[in-house]
């Protein structure tokens, strides 16, 4: 019997790229899903009189949607012209340093902050024209008036687990509308693909409910947190040993511009040193710190092994470049 695969891929929008994506009806029930193509001029990856791109299948997962035997395809995007990664391609160079630095076994958890919208732009839970009742109770809360939008989140987290995402966890944050949910512990590839293909099904569940999903760093201005993308991560020897763990903080705190210029659009809005944050021009790291760059949880520092948590990547950041830079600084360091 036919079944659909959804084609799911990374446009060129700058300087936030969207996701995009389109059915394909396979007819062979046995056939895998082959190279296709698209547009490019269509989703700013090309000029009109060269235009095709080319999407290659580089993970699949049944499609928790339509269910059945209908899968998700995420893809990477090529130049059709000489079949070779578009610029706007962050996973293929991420392939490279991950490879090279493949024995040092680094592992990452994300921990992705998303706001939900009205059709009209306001938080959800923000009433017309004004502000709720100041932060505080929403965190982790319960109850109407203190958490909104839980079917939404319901809906996304089964979604995922029924197409196989390693999805951790969720929780409500805490300006009200803001939502997280955590995909790891897993290798850099893995991890990206599985955010976001869970990216996906989140825009497209949320859709059902005329809902946005916002992933912009600073979605309410004033007094009002913004949204993050916590990204912890490991090696092998941080595992087994608290050396390398201050190794590995010193290092990433020798490139600062490097890191914060690929944590993300608008981050300067977002680490500001207040709302749990450090200012995105210092750095600093420490155990217990939700007011430092990078954080070491404080059984990580009791055990003496274990991992660290960089808090600055925004919650719009590109999983494959957060995950590049930290692999290539903390292992090239190492
Ligand atoms: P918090 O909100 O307290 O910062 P969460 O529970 O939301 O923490 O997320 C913890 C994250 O840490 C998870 O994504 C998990 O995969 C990740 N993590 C735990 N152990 C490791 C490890 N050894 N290496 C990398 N990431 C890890
Ligand atoms: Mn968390
Ligand atoms: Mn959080
Ligand atoms: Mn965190």
């Amino acid at each position: 019997m036919a079944y659909q695969a959804e084609y799911i891929w990374l446009d060129g929008t700058s300087p936030t790229p969207l996701l995009r994506s389109k059915t394909k009806i396979m007819k062979d029930e046995a056939a895998t899903p082959p190279i296709w193509g698209f547009d490019g001029s269509s989703t700013n990856q090309a000029a009109g009189e060269s235009s095709d791109c080319a999407l290659k299948p580089v993970f699949s997962c049944p499609d928790p949607i339509r269910g059945g035997a209908n899968i998700l395809v995420l893809c990477e995007v090529l130049s059709a012209i000489d079949m070779k990664p578009h610029p706007t391609n962050t996973r293929a160079p991420l392939e490279k340093v991950y490879k090279k630095h493949a024995k040092q076994g680094m592992i990452f958890g994300l921990e992705q902050e998303y706001t939900m919208l009205k059709l009209d732009g306001s938080p959800l839970g923000f009433p017309a024209g004004g502000y709720p009742g100041p932060q505080g109770p929403y965190y982790c809360g319960v109850g109407a008036g203190r958490v909104i939008g839980r079917e939404i989140i319901e809906e996304h987290t089964q979604a995922c687990i029924d197409a196989g995402l390693l999805i951790e966890g969720t929780n409500a944050e805490v300006m009200p509308g803001q939502w997280e949910f955590q995909i790891g512990a897993a290798d850099p590839l893995t991890v990206g693909d599985h955010m976001y293909v869970a990216r996906w099904l989140l825009h497209r569940i949320a859709e059902d409910y005329d809902i946005q999903i916002s992933f912009d760093a600073k979605p309410a201005k004033g007094d009002w947190n913004g949204a993050g993308m916590h990204t912890n991560f490991s090696t092998t020897a941080m595992r087994e040993g608290y050396d390398a763990i201050i190794k590995a903080c010193e290092a990433i705190g020798k490139k600062i511009d490097l890191h914060v210029k690929g944590y993300g659009d608008d981050i300067e809005s977002r680490l500001t040193g207040k709302h749990e944050t450090a200012p995105y021009n210092k750095f600093s790291y420490g155990v217990s710190n939700r007011a430092a760059s990078i954080r070491i949880p404080w059984q990580v520092a009791k055990e003496g092994k274990g991992y660290a948590e960089d808090r600055r990547p925004n919650a719009n950041a590109d999983p494959y470049t957060v995950t590049r830079l930290i692999t290539d600084t903390v292992c090239s360091a190492a």
